[in-house]
C-alpha cells in the first residue's frame, strides 16, 4: 500500500469529517436502522438534494418499518414516484414485509440477516449496520470506490468482479474498528464533496499526501471506465384514452419494466391504434398526436410517440376496477405512476 499505514488514512479521514463532514441531513437525526435502510436505498444512484423531500415525505407517511410492511404498494410506490429505479421500491416493501412476519417487526442486527432482505447488498447492509448501530463493516458504494481507486491507482472498472474484491479488501483493511460510523459517513462524504467524479477538490483532501492519482496526475482517469456499449433504440406508440380530464391507465405487471406501477396503454406503430381502441371498446374518438420523446433505461433508449384518444362519449362501465384507472388529472389518485406517465400529464396539464 506504498507507505499507507490504515490507521493514519482512518485518522485523517476522522478529523477531517469531525471538522467539514455533514452531519445535519434529516437521516441523521434520530438514527435508526429503518431510517438508515430508507435513505441509503433512496440515496442509491439519486443525489441528496433530490432525496431530501421525498425522504421526508416517505418517513411522515410510513415512520417504522410496520408501517410500511402494513401499506398497499401502490402507496408505496406512490411516494417513490419521480425517483426512479422502482424495484427499489418494491424492494423495500418486500423487505419491510419480511422484517414484520420473520423478525417480529424489529430490523435485523446481523450483516447476514440484513443482507438477506431483498434489495440490499453487502455495502449497504454494513453502512446500515455501522450508520445506525455502530458496528463494525466497510463499505464499498459508489463514492468509497472513486475514492480507494484514486487513492491506490487501482485500474480498471470497479464494477468488474476481480477490481470489486481487491477493493473490498482495501475497504476491509482501512475500516477502523472505533468510531466505525462517523468513517462510513466521512467516506460516503468524501466521494460526495471532495474526490468528485469530475474536479475533485484534491486541495481540500485529508489523504492528499499519499493519493497516488494525485501524484500521478491520473484523477481524471480513474476509477476505469465501464466499457461502452451502444444502447439499442426501441420505439412505441402511448395511447391516452381521455374522456373530459381523465385519462385510462392501466396498473403493469409487477415485473418487468414500470412494474407494479400505472402506465399507459401501448401499441408498436401506428397502424395498430384502431385494433387496441375497438379490443378497449373506446367507440368513436378522435385521434391526435402529441411531441415524441425520448426515455433512456440503462439498457436501450425508448423513443416515445404519444397519442390522444379523445372519446366522443363517456367510456363504458367496462373498467376492471383494479387492472385499469380512468385518472383523473384534476384530482389526482394516489398511484405510483410511470415516468412518461407523469412526464405527458404534466405537459397535457399545463395546455389545459
Ligand atoms: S487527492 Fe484528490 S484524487 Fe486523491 S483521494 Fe483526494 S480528492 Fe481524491
Amino acid at each position: 500500500m506504498s507507505g499507507m499505514s490504515s490507521p493514519l488514512f482512518s485518522e485523517r479521514i476522522l478529523s477531517w469529517y469531525h471538522q467539514h463532514g455533514r452531519k445535519n441531513l434529516p437521516w441523521q437525526q434520530n438514527k435508526t436502522p429503518y431510517s438508515v435502510w430508507i435513505s441509503e436505498i433512496m440515496l442509491q444512484q439519486t443525489q441528496v438534494k433530490t432525496v431530501i423531500p421525498y425522504y421526508q415525505r416517505f418517513m411522515q407517511r410510513f415512520p417504522d418499518v410496520v408501517a410500511l410492511a402494513n401499506a398497499p404498494e401502490d402507496e408505496v410506490l406512490h411516494h417513490w414516484t419521480g425517483l426512479g429505479y422502482y424495484a427499489r421500491a418494491r424492494n423495500l416493501h418486500k423487505a419491510a414485509k419480511m422484517v414484520r412476519d420473520d423478525f417480529g417487526g424489529l430490523f435485523p442486527s446481523t450483516l447476514e440477516q440484513v443482507m438477506s432482505l431483498p434489495g440490499i447488498g453487502r455495502s449497504t447492509a454494513g453502512a446500515v449496520l455501522s450508520l445506525a448501530c455502530g458496528q463494525h463493516h466497510s463499505i464499498l458504494d459508489g463514492n468509497v470506490k472513486r475514492v480507494l481507486a484514486r487513492h491506490l491507482a487501482i485500474d480498471g472498472w470497479p464494477g468488474n468482479k476481480k477490481i470489486e474484491d481487491e477493493l473490498w479488501g482495501y475497504a476491509d483493511s482501512l475500516t477502523p474498528a472505533e468510531d466505525t460510523g462517523s468513517y462510513t459517513q466521512a467516506m460516503m462524504d468524501m466521494g460526495a464533496t471532495i474526490c468528485t467524479r469530475s474536479k475533485p477538490k484534491c486541495d481540500e483532501c485529508p489523504v492528499q499526501m499519499d493519493c497516488l492519482a494525485y501524484a500521478q496526475g491520473r484523477q481524471a482517469e480513474l476509477p476505469g471506465k465501464k466499457p461502452k456499449k451502444t444502447l439499442p433504440v426501441k420505439t412505441t406508440c402511448m395511447l391516452l384514452p381521455m374522456w373530459q380530464k381523465q385519462v385510462l391507465l392501466y396498473k403493469r405487471p409487477s415485473s418487468g419494466l414500470w412494474g407494479g406501477l400505472w402506465g399507459l396503454y401501448e401499441v408498436d406503430t401506428r397502424e395498430q391504434i384502431t385494433d387496441k381502441a375497438i379490443q378497449l371498446e373506446l367507440g368513436e374518438h378522435q385521434l391526435i398526436p402529441l411531441d415524441g420523446f425520448r426515455h433512456t433505461f440503462s439498457h436501450f433508449h425508448l423513443d416515445i410517440q404519444p397519442w390522444i384518444l379523445q372519446l366522443a362519449a363517456p367510456p363504458g362501465a367496462k373498467v376492471q376496477e383494479t387492472q385499469e384507472h380512468w385518472y383523473d388529472l384534476e384530482q389526482p389518485s394516489n398511484l405510483g405512476l410511470a415516468a412518461p406517465t407523469k412526464k405527458l400529464f404534466s405537459t397535457i396539464n399545463a395546455s389545459l
